[in-house]
């Protein structure tokens, strides 16, 4: 029988690419139920699912933030059995931490972090009976080392990342698996709401040399990042669908092999030092290195060899 694979925050990105990747599956090995807060964008999906809808992926409504919305919508699939659950649906916030309300960083939380083990806590139980479930959280590699003036963004996949470790050493006993994937810049709605909620917020009560790095040297160097470096939903898509169907399924899973290198540097210096320095470095002393260095350093170009450290 198929596996019933429950994905949040479809209306686009990375999860509407999934779900429609998973439903197209050749072997029909999964029945996707493909989930979205408001239905009313449900158009892009049902328009990239083509025949598939009504056959291999269904469309639900689920906000991660409501526990009656995540009630209402297990109670909709078929025994309540979800095989594989995807938590992607996610938000994002940058700028100077001054400026930003504890309000908007407590969302970040509800929707990044609670959103997720809203989900898991439902949907747990039936997976320990059954001995058997995948849980799959679309973390970042800010989940792995902090980005400057995505300090809150950051610590809520820090948070999904440290909580799905711990849950994960406890679930080898019930057979059930869970997978962090960690995608770099990918080129979704994600960066474009980003910066328009940027553009318009005025971050009341920040420093003027704070904004000045906030806005001359961050903005530019983040849109270079997506640009040079950003993946493709589809990409990261196909790099979750081999994450589903593997027999051992990894705990972590990068898919941006352009950006490994920044994350090995904190491996390499369990300081801490190293990573926050060359950080530092290509924002506010090398900029245009960093295009140059992501690209040679991917590729193990000779230009390489050029760089200042
Ligand atoms: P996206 O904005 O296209 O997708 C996020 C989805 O989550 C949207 O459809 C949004 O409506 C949904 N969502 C937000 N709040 C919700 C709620 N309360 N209930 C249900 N759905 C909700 O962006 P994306 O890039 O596809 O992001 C998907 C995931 O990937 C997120 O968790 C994000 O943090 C992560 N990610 C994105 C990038 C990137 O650069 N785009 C990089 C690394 C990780």
């Amino acid at each position: 029988a198929p596996q019933t694979v429950l994905i949040s925050g479809c209306s686009s990105g990375i999860g509407l690419e999934l779900a429609v990747q998973l439903a197209l599956d050749p072997k029909k090995r999964y029945q996707v139920v493909a989930t979205m807060r408001d239905l009313g964008r449900k158009g892009m999906l049902e328009e990239a699912a083509g025949e598939t809808l009504g056959k291999t992926l269904t469309v639900a409504q689920l906000d991660v933030c409501s526990d009656e919305s995540v009630a209402q919508c297990l109670s909709c699939i078929q025994g309540r059995e979800v095989d594989v659950l995807v938590n992607n649906a996610g938000v994002g916030l940058v700028g100077p931490l001054e400026g930003l309300s504890i309000a908007t960083m407590q969302n970040v939380f509800d929707t990044n972090f609670f959103g997720a083990v809203r989900l898991v806590k439902a949907v747990l139980p039936g997976m320990k009976k059954r001995r058997q479930g995948h849980i799959v959280v679309i973390s970042s590699v800010m989940g792995l080392q902090g980005v400057v003036f995505n300090d809150v963004y950051a610590a809520s996949k820090f948070a999904l990342e440290g909580f799905f470790e711990s849950l994960a050493i406890q679930l080898l006993k019930f057979n059930i698996f869970i997978s962090l994937v960690e995608p770099g810049p990918v080129t979704t709605d994600f960066e474009e709401k980003l910066l328009q909620q940027v553009s318009k917020a005025e971050f009341p009560g920040t420093d003027a040399d704070t904004l000045s790095y906030f806005r001359d040297f961050y903005l530019p160097a983040s849109r270079e990042l997506f640009r040079s470096v950003g993946q493709s939903p589809q990409d990261v898509a196909q790099a979750i669908v081999k994450v589903i169907s593997s027999a051992r399924p990894p705990l972590r899973r990068q898919t941006n092999a352009r950006y490994t290198l920044l994350t090995t540097l904190k491996a390499a210096d369990p300081s801490g030092r190293l990573y926050v320095r060359i950080a530092h470095c290509l924002l506010f002393r090398w900029p245009r290195l960093l295009d140059l260095g992501l690209r040679c350093l991917a590729c193990g170009c000779p230009r390489t060899r050029v760089w200042p450290w």
